[in-house]
């Protein structure tokens, strides 16, 4: 089995909500406007890097969306996004404080790393670069709000950034992030991850593979009120048995069906 991040971390905030994603092929439909503009930009921030016309590529990246039926949140618009994105760029590149020499090979950076029982995990780094004139792992972020700077050394809790540092071996990270508002502006976030934090992230790969390897995939439904998970989980749907929510926010990967004895095992 190849395992990521992604999957290592739904196991642990649900295991049921990973069981309909991993196992029984339930998949968020990708409708979500600000989701797929990230995506556009991140193309864009590549041309930027290999030297090619960033704005010319977002405008040709996020024009395949201009009539799709994405979901915007309150006062976004396909045009309000373009304008954005274009002023962050042009901002981005005014700053000049991130560099990635050799674009072609430090920019979506596959790596792999081999685990017990013949598991693999495999992590894609947005880039390997450096910030201010350090060399770090670079991970680029998208979003309509800032991120918290404050208690001081948050940034080094992050388990996404735990993670790119353990498989890279990098100790240190940074979040670039991109804030989309009507002035726009970019956070370049620093932290620095230890050695004892990437052993006990190696630990906890293995002790959650070894979890998803016995099969139990109890549900873990969040803490209350305002912080209840379910409430963003887009697999409530299912819990709830709710076909409504089902049709409007998930997708079945072909073929999974033919996994659903899994569920009658589990029950
Ligand atoms: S709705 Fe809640 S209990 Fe159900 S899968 Fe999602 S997080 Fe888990």
């Amino acid at each position: 089995m190849i395992f990521s991040h992604t999957q290592i971390s739904q196991f642990i905030r649900c295991p049921r909500s990973y069981r309909y994603r991993y196992l029984d092929g339930w998949q968020e439909r990708d409708s979500r406007a600000a989701m797929i503009f990230g995506r556009c930009f991140e193309t864009a921030l590549g041309a930027y890097f290999r030297r090619e016309d960033p704005t010319a590529v977002l405008f040709k990246e996020w024009g395949l969306y201009r009539d799709a039926a994405l979901d915007y949140k309150r006062g976004d618009s396909w045009d309000r996004m373009v304008h954005q994105g274009v002023h962050l760029l042009e901002r981005f590149a005014q700053e000049n404080r991130v560099r990635v020499p050799r674009p072609k090979k430090n920019l979506q950076v596959k790596l792999l790393r081999s685990l017990p029982r013949d598991n693999q995990f495999v992590a894609y780094l947005d880039a390997i670069g450096e910030l201010d004139g350090t060399p770090c792992v670079i991970d680029w972020k998208v979003t309509s709000s800032r991120y918290p700077e404050e208690p001081e050394g948050l940034l080094s809790l992050d388990p996404q950034l735990i993670c790119y540092s353990w498989i890279s071996g990098i100790p240190e990270v940074a979040v670039v992030a991109f804030i989309r508002k009507s002035q726009p502006e970019i956070q370049y976030l620093k932290a620095t991850i230890t050695e004892d934090q990437r052993k006990e992230y190696g630990r906890l790969v293995e002790t959650t593979i070894a979890q998803i390897e016995a099969g139990e995939f109890p549900s873990h439904s969040g803490i209350r009120f305002p912080q209840n998970g379910c409430v963003s989980c887009a697999h409530l749907g299912l819990c709830l048995d709710n076909q409504r929510l089902i049709e409007a926010k998930l997708t079945r990967r072909p073929g999974a069906e033919d996994l659903d004895w899994l569920t009658e095992l589990d029950e």
